[in-house]
């Protein structure tokens, strides 16, 4: 897939709908359009990076604020008591279904084991 029909950059770039919950100069968080969880949020980063294999010397400050993102996130919904889950899906053994590296932030239920 390329960035030109990433749904994610789409999004990003407000090209296609969606609502964002936060956006800044380096993400942005959206509901996920099929949930796995009372609240699925993600957390995406604007610029396209495929995977982790794909982050580079530098991005350490970026993959940092996107786990700061989503904690702030899932704090405004509610999670942070209860307690919640960040996943992040790496290719096709991994699940992942979009090549643009998100954060999921599943909440509001106990969640079964993983694997
Ligand atoms: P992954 O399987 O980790 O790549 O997760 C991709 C997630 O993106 C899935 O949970 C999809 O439901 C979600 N998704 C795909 N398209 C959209 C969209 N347009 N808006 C919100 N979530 C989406
Ligand atoms: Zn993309």
């Amino acid at each position: 897939m390329t960035e030109q029909d990433c749904i994610f950059c789409k999004i990003g770039k407000g090209e296609a709908p969606s609502t964002f919950l936060h956006r800044d100069d380096r993400c942005f968080v959206i509901r996920d359009i099929h949930p796995k969880a009372p609240i699925h949020l993600l957390v995406i980063p604007l610029r396209h990076i495929t995977a982790v294999a794909g982050l580079a010397a530098g991005d350490e400050l970026l993959v940092g604020h996107l786990l700061t993102v989503a904690g702030q996130a899932a704090k405004r919904e509610g999670l942070a008591e209860n307690g919640y889950r960040l996943v992040v899906n790496q290719g096709v053994d991994g699940g992942q279904e979009v090549a643009h590296l998100h954060v999921h932030v599943l909440g509001g239920r106990r969640l079964g084991a993983m694997g």
